[in-house]
């Protein structure tokens, strides 16, 4: 008799359960048609624009992501934690987070950003 009752109390709480979430919004989206907009401060992928070449960001980077050469700053997305740390750090902000967080890849190639930096701007 005790085992019917707690059957039936369990049954009956998940049923509240069940209810309660019936008319609530849902929290996932039919992605790829639905995106989410990130938050303002999102921490998406790294991209760099007019760098005077510190080094303070290779130096602050605690996954050794970054490695720059006398022309091109390279990012590498396989290394990278998206701490942030490198933007915040670097003094002219020439490193930013973007929103964009669509990152998967089957070729791990494809997670090496490079930048050039030879010249101000700095194109992919
Ligand atoms: S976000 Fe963090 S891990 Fe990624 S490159 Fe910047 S400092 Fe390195
Ligand atoms: S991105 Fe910023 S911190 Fe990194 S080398 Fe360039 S100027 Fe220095």
């Amino acid at each position: 008799m005790r085992n019917c009752c707690n059957s039936i109390k369990g049954l009956a709480l998940s049923m509240l359960t069940v209810f309660k979430h019936l008319f609530k919004r849902p929290v996932t989206l039919e992605y790829p048609e639905q995106r989410l907009t990130p938050p303002e401060n999102f921490r998406g992928e790294p991209f760099v624009k007019d760098c005077i070449k510190c080094m303070t960001c290779t130096k602050v980077c605690p996954s050794g992501a970054i490695k720059i050469t006398e022309d091109k700053f390279y990012i590498d997305l396989n290394k990278c934690i998206f701490c942030g740390n490198c933007t915040y750090y670097c003094p002219v902000k020439a490193i930013q987070m973007s929103a964009s967080y669509e990152l998967a890849s089957k070729d791990k190639h494809d997670m090496n950003l490079v930048y050039d930096i030879s010249k101000k701007g700095g194109e992919e």
